[in-house]
């Protein structure tokens, strides 16, 4: 086996953190899942542009399609050669999505660089020496697959041509290996994912198209696959892919595919990772609001410090071109929108241990912003403290009541322990670090463990494994006009039987579901009540329009907080 240091460039020695790889507005190795999709071989500009627009609809951020294809029989179609480029950056022009495909020799290198944004070494190149080196003196992302019959070993090693040729931009591609068994096209090595995790900075998609050759397994195989940590996961779909040229069998169509996405949207965030369905039209948005500023960079605020679950929510809907500001409050994270010192704001509204976070709720009410977005984030809490430390050494310990609501059945075990209360938990962990006294420890996330330097002592301490927290983006205006899936509203209706009940039935009526109702006292008089109510549907959109005017006949007071 080989040892680290034999990867002088791509082994972890080398560059502990791990590598990002940018292909546009898309980043492969951060903390959301990136979806690679398309037909295997581009058959026609049509073809291309409308598996293009159904995988875009559904959350695709990179499109894929072979214009060179190594068929293992020369009678096979082998591809439409440089009329299959210039269709794949036609799909670019008109969804946005960058394009990936496979180089297979270096005499295509021009044409790939004129118009392809990835460079794919299909698996049997993959020891191509000369086909590495030539794109690793190409200024262009790389997407490496796992050859047919390679170790791991010899796959980093592979790697490690195009990085030393100066090309740091590589994303690793298992996309299954042969072995004895004849069930599935290869068999998909999953464990290789923690292996190069360990091994190497480089981040590393799963294709389980090509590695189970039937369609019925890949979906199975692609939710494992991120379960297992994998940055994003390549997959093959045809809009008919009966009379598909390459691959059919284990295409998915496009039905098929909006299935996985939603799968792997539910999936991502138990393993702190995110599916982000709008990345491609959010990043142009971010991009456009930072040109407009003398910083250069669009300014979202939350409350709380750097290693908050605040920060980790506007990172994850935004990326890392918009700047975090950390705040002091949540009325300070509304006051600095709507005075326009920052774009956005992120605030929690409900958390699915302690429930909802109400003074949010009155803050919505008070401040005319606008809901634009919404992320639910895994919110575990682990037990914090300087290295060494154990749980039988812990005498008192920091954070946020709420956190320590969350945390009670623990906390219930360790009744000498003094808790003391801070605004936020990423502010105990930094606090417990200053003082650095023997017995202090502090319960916050993983991310302000290691951004102040101390160590999780016991992980996972929250009372249930499923602790959620949903965030809500604002800003001053709405952000998009295109069909939004959700909205919130809040309405107080008069004091007589059935008023509330009859806003209500005027949903259910027009086939719009409610997924949240929550009543909120209004402050000083006494036994008034105030809606919250959320639905999955547009409520700004013209078919909604009678409704929403019926709606404003039969309350009192009526507040559309957002479509998002
Ligand atoms: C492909 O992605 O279309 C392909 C040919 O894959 P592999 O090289 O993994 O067989
Ligand atoms: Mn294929």
């Amino acid at each position: 086996m080989a040892k680290q240091s034999q990867f002088k460039l791509a082994g972890r020695e080398e560059c502990p953190e791990d590598t990002h790889v940018r292909i546009g507005p898309v980043v492969v190795g951060g903390e959301r899942v990136v979806v690679i999709a398309g037909p295997c071989a581009i058959e026609s500009r049509e073809q291309a542009l409308s598996i293009a627009r159904e995988v875009k609809k559904y959350g695709a951020t990179l499109f894929r399609g072979g214009a060179f294809k190594p068929r293992s029989s020369p009678y096979s179609f082998q591809g439409l050669g440089e009329e299959g480029l210039k269709i794949l950056a036609e799909v670019r022009e008109e969804t946005g999505m960058p394009v990936v495909t496979e180089i297979t020799s270096p005499t295509q290198a021009e044409a790939m660089m004129a118009h392809v944004d990835v460079l794919q070494i299909g698996a049997r190149n993959m020891q191509n020496y000369e086909l590495l080196k030539c794109v690793g003196r190409l200024d262009r992302p790389v997407l490496l697959k796992r050859g047919l019959s390679a170790t791991i070993e010899e796959w980093l090693m592979s790697a490690e041509y195009i990085l030393s040729e100066g090309n740091g931009q590589v994303v690793l591609c298992e996309r299954g290996i042969r072995t004895f068994e004849p069930y599935t096209r290869n068999t998909l090595d999953l464990s290789a994912i923690p292996v190069v995790r360990k091994l190497t900075h480089l981040p590393i998609v799963v294709d389980p198209s090509h590695a189970t050759g039937i369609r019925e397994k890949v979906a199975p195989m692609a939710r494992a696959a991120i379960a297992a940590g994998a940055d994003g996961v390549m997959i093959e779909v045809h809009n008919n892919p009966d009379e598909a040229l390459s691959d059919g069998p284990q295409s998915l169509l496009p039905d098929q595919f909006a299935e996985l996405m939603r799968d792997i949207y539910v999936i991502a965030p138990v393993i702190d990772k995110q599916l982000d369905f709008h990345w491609l039209e959010k990043a142009k948005m971010v991009a456009e609001v930072g040109d407009s500023k003398e910083s250069g960079s669009a300014r979202t605020a939350f409350f709380g410090e750097l290693g908050s679950f605040g920060h980790k929510a506007c990172m994850q809907h935004f990326g890392d071109k918009m700047t975090p500001m950390p705040g002091r409050s949540y009325a300070q994270v509304f006051e600095d929108v709507k005075s326009g010192a920052v774009d956005f704001g992120v605030v929690p509204l409900m958390n699915s241990l302690s429930g909802s976070v109400y003074q949010n709720y009155d803050l919505l009410l008070e401040n005319d912003l606008k809901i634009v977005g919404e992320i639910t984030l895994r919110t575990a809490h682990h037990l914090i403290a300087a290295a060494g430390m154990t749980v039988c050494d812990v005498k008192r310990v920091f954070s946020h009541p709420d956190v320590f609501q969350q945390c009670g059945q623990f906390l219930d075990l360790n009744e000498s322990w003094e808790l003391v209360a801070t605004r936020d938990a990423a502010m105990a962990v930094r606090q417990v670090k200053e003082r650095s006294q023997a017995g202090d420890a502090a319960i916050a996330s993983s991310d302000a463990a290691e951004i102040h330097g101390l160590t999780i002592i016991k992980k996972g301490i929250d009372t249930s494994a499923r602790n959620y927290t949903r965030f809500v983006v604002v800003a001053r205006e709405p952000l998009t006009n295109r069909e939004c899936t959700k909205s919130s509203l809040v309405y107080s209706v008069p004091d007589e039987p059935g008023t509330l009940e009859g806003t209500l039935r005027l949903f259910a009526e027009s086939g719009v579901n409610m997924v949240k109702l929550e009543s909120r006292h209004v402050d000083g008089k006494p036994w008034e009540y105030m809606f919250y109510v959320d639905v999955e549907a547009d409520l700004a959109s013209d078919k909604l329009k009678p409704v929403m005017a019926e709606l404003e006949s039969r309350t009192e007071y009526l507040k559309i907080l957002g479509s998002y």
